[in-house]
Order: structure tokens, then C-alpha cells, then sequence
């Protein structure tokens, strides 16, 4: 049993790990890095599209080598089936999920689900935070800060203040000419009311950013960026590695949080067949929402007591422009989103939100599963629209969702967490409703709805899973205060999506990194003046 010391002990490389750690570690404070992750995610395809198609070996990164991804349907992201994302998505194995209605998405890989995420990166403004203890103001430096260090990259347009203006940005390099037409007819025509389109804000570089290279638009975004121009938390991860003062373990699994009476915060650590425990005068858990969930009920053992669990209700829809059909495949293309819209939604002041994304670049058997006919036909179809068709995500604000987990103890003793999903037939309607907008202001543009490609999937598959464990001004045990220390304890930070009291229906990832860094520079001044050296 070996015993490792630090001022600050994080759990978690994704990008909530990363992100707290960076101001601690650039105080000088000593920081260790404990991670699940226990084997290197393949490396994505490094070629251009025209290669990648010809290469006759692209299957292998759309569906793995033995092509388990082509079983998984077609209702969750494309990225899931791809050889990265089942790496990333493999092994996650503590504490054991029992789920219905709901897909439980968790990855113990370093980098966590960064490593396969869209990128999508819009900030939060002070309507999305009315139900949160903390203001704008108090993330506008992590915003800022976090812009320059990932690379985010968008346009100026009527979606700049949505996204969050102020933030150094790097030209949207990426747009395609079908995103650009669809912009231009935007701009022209006059826009339908509640209804608002722009250029995404992507965590994708279009400029060099340390080794970094910028996007050259090779399509192939899917299977991961052989250039790094898709910011991922590795990226921080090498930066972080290279201090002097940073120690990052893995495979490190953390089956026990420390008691809640436990002044020196001893956690208790898995490796490859040895055990150990980390002690640590602050200690900061990016676990990402489940497992980090998971660990805090194992530990108080509150088991049956049900926790809420927040998702955005997502539906998916496909739409063509009629004067593309049968036009060549591009040999340039960007897979990622290229315009996102905000939409009003009725008899209340909330909005939903989503994403639109050109085809191109996808293998025509996942177009083909959006089209309702059979197999083949749709295929053939896929072929002739697959430059004409764009994909939109359409998101629901998180409080319309009604997920809960609960911890179980099993016959045999061992805990289990119980995910239970559920869209009401309020949120259904809502959705269809919202579906029928976005599809009236999309013909406005020139955009038509392709009959039956609507898929409104189980709770879970947006992988935006938040507010297990809320910050409150004031709360009972297992909330956070606005500094994001978990009640009772006294040292233990929740830094993840866990500790969002609410999800507006824009991404959540670069607020969860904003939060992040954020408690990191309180935690630089509650760690005062006296510094532990590492101990490992
Ligand atoms: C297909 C897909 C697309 C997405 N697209 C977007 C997008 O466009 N925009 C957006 O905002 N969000 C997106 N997301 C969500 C985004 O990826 C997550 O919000 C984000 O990764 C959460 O970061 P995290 O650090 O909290 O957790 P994670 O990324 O899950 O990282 C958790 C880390 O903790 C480690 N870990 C877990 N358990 C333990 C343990 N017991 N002991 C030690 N280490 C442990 C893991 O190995 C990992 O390093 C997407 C997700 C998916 C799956
Ligand atoms: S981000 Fe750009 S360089 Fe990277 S895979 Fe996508 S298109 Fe290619």
C-alpha cells in the first residue's frame, strides 16, 4: 500500500479535472491527477477525406475493428459507433450502473468524454443562471481565460451575445458552403419571430495554438482530429504533465471518498493490482456526474434516497435543399456543427436550442438510417442527397426532464446506482412542437424537412448529465455551496456537471470547464501561504 500526498488531490481528467487544475498548479501548489483510465484511446485517422474514402479502411474508425459499432442503432450520436468512442465509452465499471429509459454515458479514459465530444462551446449568460448562487460575472475570467488556452472559434452575428460575446474568438474557418448559404439566406430574408441563427461556437482552432495545428477542413471531425484542431482535456493534460509540481496516475480508479469526519481527505485508489490511498488538504472531484454521484452516495450510504438528475431532452431531424441534390461530394468538409439556432418556446420565456450539420462527411449508412424507407433505397437516396441534406439537434432547457438515481445495495453487498429516465408526455408535446418551428423557420431558408427522419431518443443520449449534488446559497447535505464544497464535508469540491443546479438548453461543457477553473482559483486562496511537496 503506497500513500500519496499533495495540497490538492483532483479526481478526473476530464474537462472539469483539467480545468480546476491549472490554477492551483500555476500557484505553485502541489496537484496530483488520479484517473480511471487504464488504456490509450486509438489514434484517429490521419489523411483527407479523398483518402479516407479511397482507403477502403475507414469502416474501421466509423465502426471498430470488428464493427460492434454498426449494432448500436441509430438513435444516439454517429460518434458513439466510432472506434474512438467505444474506447472512450469502454470499461466504466465503478461504481455498477443499472439503468431504464435512460443511457447512461460515462467514460473512464483520459480526457473523459472530451475525447469524443462535439465541441459545441457557447458560455452561459445571467438568464441561464437565474436559478444558480453565482452571477456572469464571477465566470467571465475562467470564460476568458479558458477561450485563449482551448481555441474557440465562431462568428459575429446575431448569435454572438447568445454565445457570449467578449471572448477572444478565431475565425469560423470551418463554415461550408452550404452552412454559409443557409447564413446568407438567413441575413437576407427577414427572420421568422423567436427565431435566431448563427455561426457555432466551436472549441476548434482555426489558428496554431502551442502544438496544436489548425483545421484544414479534412471532414473527417467524426473520427477525431488527427491535427488536434478538436480541443479535447488531453491537450491540458500534456501542458499540466509538463510542471514540475503536477502528478497525473492512471490507471487510478477511486472506490472510496474519504469520511466525512476525515480531516485528512484519504481517498482510497485502485492500480493495476495494487492498492493506495491519496491524502490531500483540498480535494476536488471531476469524476463526471455519475461517478462522481455514485462515489458520494457509496460513501454516506444513502441508499433508496432519490437524487434528481438533470438531462436535455433532445430530438433529432434530418432536411435537404432541393437545388444540391445530386451535386459531387465535397472533397473539403467540416463534420462538426456548423450554424446553431435559438428558439422561443411558446407561453414561456425559455428557449430551446440546437445545431445544424452538413452530411458530407458521414458514411452513408448512418444517412441512411435517417431515411424512413428500405434499406437499399435509402442507401441509393443517401448517395444523391448526402451533399444536399443538413442534420439539426434540437435541445430542451434540462428542467424538462425527470430522471432520478438512487444508490442500491445488492444481494451480494455491492452498490449499484439505479438510472431511471423518463420524457413526460408535456416535454413530448414540447418537443414536437418545437420540431414544427424550427422546420416552418428552415423551409423560410430554403431547408426542407425530410418526411420521417424526426427521432426524439431515450434521456441520457445528449450526454449532458448534471445537478445531482446543486450549488445552493443555503441547502442541506449533498449540495454544494457556491464555492462548490459538498455538504457536510469540510475540503471536498465537486467540480463536474453534478454540481449545476440547472441546465439551460445550450451546451454545458465550457461552464462546467468556466466552474471549474473558477473554484480552482478559490481553492488557490483557501490553500493560503503553506504549500505540501508531493509525496508519491
Ligand atoms: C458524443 C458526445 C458529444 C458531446 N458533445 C458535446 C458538445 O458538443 N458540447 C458540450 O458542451 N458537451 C458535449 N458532450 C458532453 C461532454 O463531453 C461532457 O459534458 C464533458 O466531457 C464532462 O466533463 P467531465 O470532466 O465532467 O467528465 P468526463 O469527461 O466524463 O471525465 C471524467 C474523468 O474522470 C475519470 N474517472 C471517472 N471515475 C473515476 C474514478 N472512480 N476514479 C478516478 N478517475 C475516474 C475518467 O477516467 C475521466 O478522466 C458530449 C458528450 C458526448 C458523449
Ligand atoms: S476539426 Fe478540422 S482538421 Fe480536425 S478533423 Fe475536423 S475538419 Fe479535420
Amino acid at each position: 500500500m503506497t500513500t500519496i500526498e499533495a495540497d490538492a488531490v483532483i479526481i478526473g481528467s476530464g474537462p472539469a479535472g483539467v480545468s480546476a487544475a491549472w490554477p492551483i498548479v500555476e500557484a505553485g501548489f502541489s496537484v496530483v491527477m488520479l484517473d480511471a483510465a487504464a488504456r490509450p484511446t486509438p489514434e484517429p485517422p490521419a489523411m483527407d477525406l479523398t483518402e479516407f474514402r479511397r482507403s477502403g479502411d475507414g469502416w474501421r474508425h466509423a465502426y471498430g475493428d470488428d464493427l460492434c459499432g454498426l449494432a448500436l442503432g441509430g438513435l444516439r450520436s454517429p460518434k458513439f459507433a466510432t472506434r474512438i468512442g467505444q474506447a472512450v465509452l469502454a470499461d466504466a465499471c465503478h461504481p455498477m450502473i443499472r439503468a431504464t429509459d435512460f443511457m447512461p454515458t460515462r467514460s473512464f479514459s483520459a480526457g473523459g468524454l472530451s475525447k469524443m465530444w462535439g465541441a459545441v462551446a457557447p458560455a452561459y449568460d445571467d438568464w441561464d443562471l437565474r436559478e444558480y448562487p453565482i452571477r456572469k460575472r464571477d465566470l467571465d475570467p475562467s470564460y476568458r481565460a479558458l477561450a485563449a488556452r482551448i481555441g474557440l472559434s465562431g462568428g459575429d452575428d446575431d448569435l454572438t451575445d447568445f454565445h457570449g460575446s467578449g471572448l477572444p474568438l478565431q475565425p469560423p474557418r470551418w463554415l461550408t458552403p452550404i452552412g454559409a448559404r443557409l447564413l446568407d439566406r438567413y441575413c437576407r430574408s427577414k427572420p421568422l419571430p423567436g427565431f435566431m441563427l448563427g455561426t457555432a461556437r466551436n472549441a476548434v482552432a482555426t489558428e496554431t495554438i502551442a502544438d496544436r495545428r489548425p483545421c484544414n477542413s479534412c471532414g473527417l471531425c467524426l473520427y477525431g482530429c488527427a491535427r488536434g484542431a478538436i480541443y479535447d482535456s488531453t491537450h491540458d493534460l500534456a501542458g499540466l504533465r509538463r510542471k514540475p509540481n503536477f502528478r497525473y496516475i492512471s490507471p487510478a480508479l477511486v472506490t472510496r471518498l474519504p469520511a466525512i469526519d476525515d480531516p485528512a481527505l484519504t481517498v482510497d485508489i485502485e492500480g493495476k493490482g495494487h492498492y493506495s490511498v491519496a491524502k490531500a488538504r483540498v480535494l476536488v472531484l471531476a469524476a463526471g456526474t455519475l461517478n462522481s454521484t455514485g462515489l458520494v452516495l457509496a460513501r454516506c450510504l444513502r441508499a433508496g434516497r432519490k437524487q434528481r438528475l438533470l438531462t436535455n431532452p433532445v430530438a433529432a431531424l434530418a432536411f435537404f435543399l432541393p437545388s444540391r441534390i445530386g451535386q459531387p461530394l465535397a472533397d473539403t468538409t467540416f463534420s462538426l456543427a456548423q450554424l446553431s439556432y435559438r428558439l422561443e418556446i411558446s407561453e414561456s420565456s425559455d428557449y430551446a436550442s440546437g445545431n445544424l450539420y452538413t452530411a458530407d462527411g458521414l458514411p452513408l449508412a448512418i444517412l441512411a438510417e435517417k431515411l424512413p424507407v428500405s434499406r437499399p433505397t435509402a442507401l441509393h437516396l443517401s448517395a444523391l442527397m448526402a451533399s444536399a441534406l443538413v442534420l439539426a439537434t434540437f435541445f430542451l432547457p434540462g428542467r424538462y426532464s425527470q430522471n432520478a438515481v438512487t444508490l442500491n445495495i445488492r444481494g451480494d453487498g455491492r452498490e449499484e446506482l439505479v438510472v431511471e429516465g423518463r420524457i413526460s408526455e408535456d416535454t413530448n408535446m414540447l418537443i414536437l412542437e418545437g420540431i414544427k418551428k424550427l422546420a416552418r423557420a428552415m423551409r423560410h431558408l430554403g431547408a426542407i424537412a425530410v418526411p420521417g427522419s424526426r427521432s426524439i431518443p431515450v434521456s441520457g443520449t445528449d450526454a449532458h448529465l448534471a445537478g445531482t449534488l446543486p450549488m445552493k446559497e443555503h441547502g442541506e447535505d449533498l449540495t454544494c455551496t457556491p464555492d462548490c464544497e459538498l455538504r457536510p464535508w469540510r475540503g471536498l469540491f465537486v467540480v463536474d456537471g453534478s454540481c449545476l443546479p440547472d441546465l439551460p438548453s445550450k451546451h454545458c461543457t465550457f461552464t462546467i470547464m468556466a466552474n471549474a477553473d473558477r473554484v480552482g482559483r478559490v481553492l488557490v486562496k483557501r490553500l493560503g501561504n503553506n504549500r505540501v511537496g508531493l509525496s508519491i
